[in-house]
């Protein structure tokens, strides 16, 4: 076993020997807690046999640990001053690719497209929390072939991916995911299990991806639409909320709305952060079609 980079010790010798500048812009803390990571690495499951992207290797403390467990680590690195340290301290490992690029325009299906047949892909990440969302949802939209991604997040992000209806922290986001995946707690994680300590708190969440997103509805984009609106005006009913939506974009009066509200018996005054995935889904289907139905009968 090689001597690990994520202890308080080997990192701030590291740092030094290469007068490692953080940039804050980045995101740049370096988790320095084994005992973390050890949790990450337990979560992942990982094999021989899992292709694992990384995003945001830092100083290498994640990827040497993937590196030991799985069959191939792709990490993507945005800051060129981090690759010759990779460079020097994975260089006993011949199972990782460490690609320059700033994950957001990485083309994710050719690059998964590369990867050896028969591979389960996973994403395994301490990530940048200022573009958490962007790649989060930019793997999920792609519907990429991905088991699941285990990632640290700021807590509070946690905590509104995996909220349910009715609590203040579900909304837009725990939608979208929970569209896509089953998300499950790891672990809490407190500022000074970092290199510089991040003014939030972490957590590690897994997010298990679903082989079928968990409803059915007749138009993915539009379902995603009327989240956005459910959710975008929290003080306005659900109705209010939705008929300002409809006004901007595609003409939908009250008493349509209220239609599709009593198909579903829903109450006028409910707000659209009680309603669970599955009520959403319904409610854009029944909206979709009224649309059709109103732009067909004006043609
Ligand atoms: N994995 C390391 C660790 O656990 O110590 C570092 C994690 S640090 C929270 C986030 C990393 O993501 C930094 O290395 C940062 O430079 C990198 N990063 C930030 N924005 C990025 C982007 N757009 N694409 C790829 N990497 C990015």
């Amino acid at each position: 076993m090689k001597q690990k980079i994520a202890s308080p010790a080997k990192t701030r010798e590291i740092l030094n020997q290469y007068d490692f500048i953080f940039q804050k812009r980045y995101g740049q803390n370096f988790l320095i807690d084994l005992h973390v990571l050890n949790k990450i690495i337990q979560a992942a499951d990982l094999s021989s046999n899992d292709y694992v992207i990384e995003v945001g290797p830092g100083i290498g403390s994640l990827t040497q640990a993937l590196a030991e467990e799985a069959g191939q680590v792709i990490a993507i690195e945005i800051d060129k001053q981090l690759v010759p340290i990779l460079q020097e301290t994975l260089k006993e490992y011949d199972n990782i690719t460490i690609l320059n690029e700033d994950v957001l325009q990485v083309d994710m299906e050719e690059l998964l497209a590369k990867r050896p047949l028969g591979t389960a892909v996973k994403v395994v990440a301490n990530l940048p929390y200022y573009i958490t969302t962007p790649i989060i949802m930019g793997l999920l939209e792609k519907k990429l072939p991905l088991e699941h991604i285990t990632v640290m997040v700021q807590k509070e992000v946690a905590d509104r991916m995996r909220a349910v209806p009715g609590t203040k922290d579900y909304g837009a986001l725990s939608v979208a995911v929970q569209y896509y995946c089953e998300p499950y707690l790891v672990a809490n994680v407190p500022a000074h299990c970092f290199i510089p300590r991040p003014n939030v708190g972490s957590a590690v969440i897994q997010l298990r991806v679903l082989e079928e997103p968990r409803i059915r509805v007749e138009n993915e984009s539009f379902f995603f639409q009327i989240v956005r609106a459910a959710f975008a005006q929290r003080r306005k009913t659900l109705l209010n909320a939705l008929y300002h939506y409809f006004q901007k974009e595609i003409s939908l009066s009250k008493e349509e709305i209220v239609s599709c509200f009593k198909v579903m018996g829903l109450e006028e005054k409910i707000r659209g952060e009680t309603l669970t995935i599955e009520q959403l889904g319904t409610l854009s289907d029944l909206l979709y079609s009224m649309i059709r139905k109103t732009s067909s009968n004006t043609k």
